[in-house]
Parts: C-alpha cells; structure tokens; sequence
C-alpha cells in the first residue's frame, strides 16, 4: 500500500497504481503512443534518461517500480535491495509520467502462479552463469509487465547488456508485439556506470569504481588500433582491473557476438565487451559495445 503521505505528493496528472485490473482499464483508455519504462525503484539519473527519452517520444507514459523477486537468487540482495518510493513518486512527477504501477509482490505472483518465461541459450552465458534463475525471472515479469499494459515502445538501458539482448529475443520469439528501445549508459563523472547498487559502496570506493569503465575503454581503444585478437583485449580489460586494490574478484571479462552471446576468438562484426566484477560483497556490471557504426 501506498503510504497517505506519499499519496499527497503525487500530482493530480500522475496515477498511482496498486493492482492489475485498475493498471489494465487505464492501458485501456490512455491515448497511443503508450511508452513503458519498467523499473526496480531507487531511481537515479540513468533510470530517468529512460523516462524523459520515453516522454519525448510518447503521447502517454507509464513507469513500473517492482522490485521482482523471482530475478534474484537466494544469495543475493533481494531483502536490502535499495528502495524510496517516497522520492521515486517525486522524481517521476516532475518528470510528466502520466502512470506508476507498484504493484505488491502478491498482486504479480499470487498463490498458486506458476507460469515462467524461460529463454534459451543466451540467458545461460555471462550474467546466467553466475545467477542461474536471473534471466528467467528477468523474462518473466516483463512478459507479464506487457501482457499488463500493452506499450508500443518499451524503454531498457545498454547498462544491462545481456538484458537488452534476452528482451530482444523474448520479444521476437512470443510476437510481443512491443518495440524495444535501448537507451546509452548513464555514467559518473569518474565513468562508473549509475546503478542503484551503486548505494552500496562507500564515497571513496564510489570513486575509485572508475576503475571499471576505464579498464573497459583500454579494451575498447585497443580494439580500436586496429587489435582483433579478443584475448588480447580481455588482458588489457584485465591489466586495468588489477591494478586497483578495490576490486576483490572478476567474475568475468567477456568479448561476445550480439546476436546469441557467444565468446569470439578474431573481432569480425559488432561484438559487446562486457565485465562483471566484485567489490567486497557488491557486484558490478559494465558493458561497451565494439562496433564500427558507433
Ligand atoms: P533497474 O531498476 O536496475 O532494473 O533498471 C531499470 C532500467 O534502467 C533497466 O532497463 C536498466 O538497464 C536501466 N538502467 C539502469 N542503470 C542505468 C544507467 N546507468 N544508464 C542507463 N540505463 C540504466
């Protein structure tokens, strides 16, 4: 439930929505084109790029702040998970959405759901190795999201590259019928990709996490000089990454084709080069794309 307080904050021109049925009958009767950015809260400035490119290019707009339980394993986050509905609903009124569904974990998986949304190949590479159940409940509940609202244009960000990938699949394999617009990655000055993870660290390790996008443009840069040989790019990625005492682990440094996620030996045609890393206990990751039409 939607505390009174916050109620007060919302605008009169932005709708707050708790349950499917009233979210369906406003899809219903909102004017096209409808745009949809689906989202897990504690907004930030890469979540809002999303928004205000969404409004800009939609008669009506719709944001969804649903943390899903179903994408995270039980090791990780899901209880800490940041969240501020509070500013979120602050933060999405000034930015002209015209509505918000919140739904409650019980309104999206009542007693009793057991329908998945289960992707192939790709959702086991890169990010589906090391969290085996993501990509299905990633797939999941943005299946459901657009059973819900119908969008015509959907809003994701490069941030999550596989993600953008899955979606893309899902999308093509079900007839979804929605168009998927991916949207640049949002950085600190220092280049550390915007998260809401990003919460986690320290101010100092918040700096130092630079790092991060600095190792994956010396990777980029070389591939640039003209380096096809993608081990030689994952060593430079590397190089980079260890010589700062914050990262505590690399999970993976990953030089894969676009199409089905698969690690390239020779860089032929677009490839996205992507690293998931670790510091203490919070994971991290960055992607950029290798291609000559950027
Ligand atoms: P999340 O709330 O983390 O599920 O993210 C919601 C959407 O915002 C996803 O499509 C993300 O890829 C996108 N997003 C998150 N961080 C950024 C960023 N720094 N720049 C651009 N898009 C982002």
């Amino acid at each position: 439930m939607i505390p009174v307080l916050i109620a007060e904050v919302i605008s009169e021109n932005m709708e707050v929505i708790e349950t499917i049925p009233q979210m369906v009958d406003w899809t219903r009767q909102t004017p096209r084109s409808l745009g949809l950015v689906p989202t897990m809260g504690a907004l930030h400035q890469g979540h809002l790029s999303l928004v205000e490119k969404a409004r800009s290019e939609n008669v009506s707009l719709a944001v969804t702040i649903f943390v899903n339980p179903t994408q995270f394993s039980e090791s990780e986050d899901l209880s800490s998970y940041p969240r501020d509905i509070e500013a979120d609903l602050e933060i999405l009124k000034n930015a002209q959405v015209d509505a918000v569904f919140v739904p409650e974990v019980t309104e999206m998986y009542p007693g009793g759901y057991d329908t998945w949304v289960d992707v192939g190949d790709i959702a086991g590479k890169l990010e589906g190795e090391w969290r085996a159940e993501h990509f299905r409940g990633v797939a999941t509940i943005v299946t459901k999201l657009f059973g819900i609202i119908r969008p015509d244009f959907a809003y994701f960000g490069q941030k999550d590259g596989q993600q953008t990938v899955v979606l893309n699949q899902i999308v093509r394999d079900l007839h979804l019928g929605v168009d998927l617009v991916i949207c640049p990655t949002i950085r600190d000055e220092n280049g550390l990709a915007l998260s809401s993870r990003n919460k986690y660290l320290t101010l100092a390790q918040q700096s130092d996490a630079g790092v991060i996008y600095r190792s994956l443009v010396a990777g980029k840069t070389k591939w640039e000089k003209g380096e096809k040989r993608a081990v030689v790019i994952r060593d430079t990625v590397e190089r980079v990454l260890m010589e700062s005492d914050l990262i505590t682990e690399i999970d993976y440094i990953s030089v894969a084709d676009l199409d089905g996620l698969n690690e390239v030996r020779l860089i032929g045609g677009d490839a996205m080069l992507s690293v998931a890393v670790r510091i203490g206990s919070v994971r991290l990751i960055d992607n950029v794309i290798l291609s000559l039409s950027t």
